[in-house]
């Protein structure tokens, strides 16, 4: 299959060396891309600002900001069958963007934001039989989130994960995950290194597209 995968955060600039951003390293969307190319899968991947290698055999495509990010997606979405969105887009942008770097002052500027668009959102009309992926990180029980963010969201199967452990989630090589798919039933993973994690959302994945025609002719 081609598959498509987004990673890291995004940085918002409020001028040429300030940003909002967050936490996200890209490290669980570069084992997903790694292990679906390991897999002999097409792979596309928009990266954030990371400092990760690309996995071998992997085409990767670098952005900055949420907006940059929406645009490769929709350049590369009408060739993929597989979406998955593991990137934790930034909310939110400042209003204004300096093109000169602001100077120090007595009073601190007010920041003005505003909001970014929804990549999901946005493509939701374009999935056609595609399959989409998406996370959802939260701070405590992520699955009731999970549940309205696969639903609100269109997708194929949500990935919720728990960001306030500390051995999971954000920066380590480690997640616990718990994959709640549209049909069928609800999955929660033990403590796994990334890689298997991904394994795990590759092979779902997979196993999906392979029944895809078949359910088409059910319909
Ligand atoms: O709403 P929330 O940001 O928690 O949703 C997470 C999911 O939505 C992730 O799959 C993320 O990549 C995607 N997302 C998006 N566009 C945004 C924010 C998040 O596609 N602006």
């Amino acid at each position: 299959m081609r598959i498509l995968v987004t990673a890291g955060p995004t940085r918002e600039h409020l001028d040429p060396v300030r940003f909002l951003s967050n936490r996200s390293t890209g490290k669980m969307g570069f084992a997903i891309a790694q292990c679906a190319a390991a897999r002999g899968h097409e792979v596309v991947l928009v990266a954030g600002p990371v400092v990760l290698a690309s996995p071998p055999g992997v085409r990767r495509v670098d952005v900055v900001s949420a907006r940059d990010m929406l645009a490769a997606v929709e350049d590369h979405l009408p060739a993929c069958e597989a979406l998955v969105m593991c990137a934790a887009v930034a909310d939110w942008r400042p209003r204004q963007a300096s093109a000169v770097k602001l100077k120090k002052r007595a009073m601190a500027p007010v920041l003005e934001l505003e909001a970014n668009p929804d990549i999901l959102a946005t493509i939701r009309g374009r999935k056609e039989n595609r399959i989409f992926v998406g996370f959802a990180a939260e701070t405590g029980d992520p699955l009731p989130e999970g549940r309205r963010k696969l639903t609100e969201k269109g997708l194929d199967l949500l990935v919720a994960n728990d960001v306030s452990r500390q051995d999971s989630g954000f920066a380590v090589d480690f997640n616990c995950v718990t994959l709640l798919p549209i049909e069928g039933p609800e999955q929660q993973l033990p403590l796994l290194p990334k890689l298997k994690v991904a394994e795990r959302i590759v092979a779902w994945v997979e196993q999906e597209l392979a029944a895809r025609p078949q359910k088409e002719m059910q319909k």
